[in-house]
């Protein structure tokens, strides 16, 4: 009896002390992993998030980027932190189609993490360097058809959304070309942007300032709406390539077995950085915008990244493409 009393004190002070630290939240600065290379366009929206949701919480929110594997080592390291809310990783798409792509992930996306909120979904578009041949989509189409592996795809490795989109591309066309991965689409920007890489396939986060200053050619948006701030695109599907669609959603997650009263200020942060217009017109310049408010509930995230690993599962076994 003595031991069950010393058993439930021991487990109620194991609890306020819980509820004591999710209420003092945050007292040091929290990392932000983003499992990309820096200057891309998943660091961009990060940033953007965390220099706003640093203002509400009182402590800096710094983005830590962790590039490598498609985006599985950033979010493997963040699956295994301490569940405490000071490590916290801001993913997109990949989350749900390493379920599939990889055969031996480290850790389950669905499970291993509490969802935090949704933040933006962010159209991508098929670009090529400067002087590549084709002018249009159609003639990408051909000349992909023509050259097969002699063409190079830029990519942020299996599992990222620039890989995504490529396989699509891919499967919908019916040829290979050779990929060449990077540790996000940073770095694979500025060879395209050099000549060193033929096409790739990447969010307007990273991609408009390069549209617009005429650094690399623009085919199409992979949305089936045109994007208002890249006007002049017109979709895949415009283009030919029947069904194509895809857009990058991208969410905020903590370990595992943060406490709820943590998951809740965060997301009562990420609320407010979606809510300021600074964030909002930053957004609309890189052809984007917040996800809407019925959307970026922890609830709603955790349900979607379900649907989404359930979604694109069929479409990635009806390609085949695997990694280990
Ligand atoms: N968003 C890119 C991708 O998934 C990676 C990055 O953010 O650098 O391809």
């Amino acid at each position: 009896m003595r031991m069950l009393s010393a058993a439930l004190a021991l487990a109620a002070a194991i609890g306020l002390s819980a509820t004591a630290t999710a209420q003092d939240y945050p007292t040091r600065p929290i990392t932000m992993v983003v499992p990309f290379a820096a200057g891309g366009p998943t660091d961009t929206v990060a940033r953007l998030v965390a220099e706003s949701m640093s203002k509400t919480l009182g402590q800096q929110v710094v983005v830590e980027n962790v590039g490598g594997a498609g985006g599985t080592r950033g979010a493997g390291q963040v699956a295994k932190a301490a569940p405490d809310g000071y490590t916290i990783l801001l993913h997109h798409i990949g989350q749900a189609t390493a379920a599939t792509l990889y055969r031996k992930l480290p850790y389950n996306p669905a499970t291993d993490f509490e969802a935090v909120g949704l933040v933006t979904a962010v159209p991508m578009t098929m670009i090529a360097k400067p002087g590549f041949a084709p002018k249009t989509m159609a003639e990408a189409v051909d000349y992909v058809k023509a050259n097969k592996d002699k063409v190079t795809y830029g990519n942020a490795g299996v599992g990222s959304a620039s890989h995504l989109c490529g396989m699509l591309f891919m499967s919908s066309i019916g040829t290979q070309m050779t990929t060449v991965p990077y540790q996000g689409t940073g770095p694979a920007m500025n060879d395209l942007v050099g000549g060193q890489i033929d096409l790739m396939c990447d969010q307007t986060t990273n991609t408009t300032g390069q549209i617009k200053g005429g650094k690399v050619k623009a085919y199409a948006v992979t949305t089936k709406s045109h994007v208002k701030s890249l006007p002049d695109l017109p979709t895949m599907q415009e283009s030919g390539l029947k069904d194509f669609e895809v857009a990058v959603w991208h969410g905020i997650y903590a370990p595992k077995g943060t406490p709820k009263a943590i998951v809740d200020k965060l997301n009562a942060a990420l609320d407010v950085a979606l809510n300021d217009p600074k964030v909002i017109a930053r957004f609309a310049d890189l052809g984007t915008e917040p996800e809407p408010k019925d959307r970026r509930s922890p609830a709603f995230h955790k349900d979607f990244v379900i649907a989404e690993i359930a979604k694109w599962k069929p479409v990635i076994q009806g390609a085949g493409v695997y990694a280990d």
